[in-house]
């Protein structure tokens, strides 16, 4: 039969693309509630749905910091029943340390980690009663691996991925599966947000030399990743309903092969030296090891294209 997708953060991204895959799936597999904080941002997600509007595809409101909302929307569906969370809603933030007060650091937390343990917490008994249902998150190549001047955000995927990795135990002792997406760069609204953040941000807070690596090492590093590693999120969200549609999910799903060199780094040196030291390279030797880098993952790129 069909089942039930609530997907979070659907005005736009990955949340966007995969509630429109979705609910175009040629074999009418899924109705899809597609929900966003603000319902006055749906034009776009309308657009992307199509045909699919009212019939596969409703939107919803829901604020993943707010219970009540969350609520709210689970009550309006017919026996509660949601056989799918995608669990998408994120945000992100980018900076030295010193210059983010310790309340943005709360706000981060209270979307990427505490959204996710409110809708989990509001949907699970229901998924339990019912012996059923597959809880899908949007972590990140940096809920594995850290990465400069990502600490607070890629902290804040660190808790989801622990969360996600407890729970899945008892999880599946009820027949629910638990599966983490881990993207590397993706072009989304969230890549223009965090570096207009960035170019706003207020760098007094610290020492010059600091400054001088965010603004001259670390933005145009990381804008060339996103230029030359950047999935789309179509393709994110090709790759999520593969994950949903999977005889037997896996726990952790990266989308983007190239960046599992990068964080096998860590498992292949539980001393946490083989990473640490790439990184560090990476980062300020960083011409002529960022291009190397850059060069291989290239042609590995061309050779996945090609396939
Ligand atoms: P995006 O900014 O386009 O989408 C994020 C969505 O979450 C937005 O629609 C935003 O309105 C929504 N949102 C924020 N706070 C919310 C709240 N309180 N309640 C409901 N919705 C809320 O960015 P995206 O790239 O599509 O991000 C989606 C997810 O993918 C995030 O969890 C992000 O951490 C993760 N991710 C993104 C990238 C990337 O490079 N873009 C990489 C890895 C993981």
């Amino acid at each position: 039969g069909t089942r039930r997708v609530l997907v979070t953060g659907c005005s736009s991204g990955i949340g966007l693309a995969v509630a429109a895959r979705l609910a175009n799936d040629e074999l009418r597999r899924f109705k899809v509630v597609a929900t966003m904080r603000d319902l006055g941002k749906r034009g776009p997600l309308e657009k992307a749905a199509g045909d699919s509007l009212n019939k596969t595809l409703e939107i919803k409101q829901l604020d993943v910091c707010c219970e009540a909302s969350i609520r709210e929307c689970v009550n309006s569906l017919p026996d509660r029943r949601v056989d799918v969370l995608v669990n998408n809603a994120g945000v992100g933030m980018i900076g030295p340390l010193e210059c983010q007060s310790i309340d943005v650091m709360r706000e981060l937390f209270d979307t990427n980690f505490f959204g996710l343990a409110r809708l989990v917490k509001e949907l699970l008994p229901d998924m339990k009663r019912r012996q059923s249902g597959h809880i899908v998150v949007m972590s990140s190549v940096m809920g594995i691996q850290g990465i400069l001047f990502n600490d607070v955000y890629s902290a804040s995927k660190f808790a989801v991925e622990g969360f996600c990795e407890s729970l899945a135990v008892q999880a599946l002792k009820f027949n629910i599966k638990t599966t983490l997406v881990e993207p590397g760069p993706v072009v989304t609204e969230f890549e223009r947000k965090v570096y207009e953040d960035a170019e706003k941000m207020d760098l007094s807070g610290t020492d010059e030399e600091t400054a001088k690596i965010f603004r001259e090492v670390y933005l145009p590093y990381s804008k060339k990743i996103f230029a030359s590693l950047g999935q789309t999120p179509e393709e994110v969200a090709e790759q999520t309903v593969k994950v949903i549609t999977a005889e037997e999910p896996p726990l952790r799903h990266q989308t983007n092969r190239l960046y599992m060199p990068m964080t096998a780094l860590k498992h292949a040196d539980p001393t946490g030296r083989l990473p640490l030291d790439t990184f560090y390279k990476m980062t300020f030797k960083h011409d002529r090891v960022f291009n190397a880098t850059l060069g291989v993952m290239r042609i590995l790129q061309r050779m996945a294209g090609k396939k």
